[in-house]
């Protein structure tokens, strides 16, 4: 499968579209359009390529992640899929956004299904699979194409470092220990897209990330 990157909003967000060039079945991640002009840029590229969404997903229900949740899933009339443990976050959605004072730019909207360590979901021809890497929130994944030897990692880990845990049902301890145990065990050539800043391999991380030694 095909990545597009696209980098939104205040929060400085990593928006990805994973594709399948043949069937042209694709998947929005972490959705961060915040108003008409970025939710036009993302509208564009779907348009220009042909593409079918099938699916919103969400590697964790943090604000910057799902700020764009609504506007996607409407426009594309694609379902919202998200783990279950970060329900209590997608239910504080808008408390978050007034921290941030934006809350005029969330409306209600509701995960349709919730994921598990394990699922698979289907883009057209191709699989992405869903690693539980829970630390940074408790519900947090992350997305493998074992075929194509890349993963999307949302929050848990970033080029030389890995996300905060002072946030509420944030775990230093087990976010170290999910990245060493589910991501770290990839293969080194394996492609990490963070939700953040730009792309890094598990390799590189594993030789070179301080918070990881
Ligand atoms: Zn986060
Ligand atoms: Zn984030």
């Amino acid at each position: 499968m095909k990545v597009a990157i696209f980098t939104f909003s205040l929060f400085g967000i990593n928006t990805y579209v994973v594709y399948d060039p043949d069937s042209k079945k694709a998947v929005i991640i972490d959705p961060g359009m915040i108003n008409d002009e970025e939710e036009s840029a993302m509208a564009g590229f779907i348009k220009r390529n042909g593409l079918k969404v099938t699916n919103v997903i969400n590697t964790h229900l943090h604000i910057d992640h799902a700020i764009g949740n609504k506007r996607a899933s409407k426009m594309f009339d694609a379902p919202i899929l998200a783990h279950a443990d970060d329900q209590f976050l997608g239910a504080r959605l808008r408390e978050q956004a007034q921290m941030f004072g934006i809350a005029e730019k969330i409306d209600e909207m509701s995960v349709s299904s919730y994921l598990n360590e394990g699922d698979v979901i289907n883009v057209g021809n191709g699989r992405l699979k869903v690693i539980h890497v829970p630390g940074h929130s408790p519900g947090g994944i992350a997305l493998y194409d074992e075929a194509d030897g890349f993963v999307i990692v949302g929050d848990s880990l970033f080029e030389s470092s890995v996300g905060r845990t002072d946030l509420p049902g944030g775990n230093h301890a087990t976010l170290i220990n999910a990245v060493k145990t589910k991501l770290m065990t990839l293969p080194p050539n394996t492609v990490v897209y963070p939700g953040h800043g730009a792309p890094t391999t598990i390799g590189r991380e594993k030789a070179g990330n301080p918070f990881l030694v």
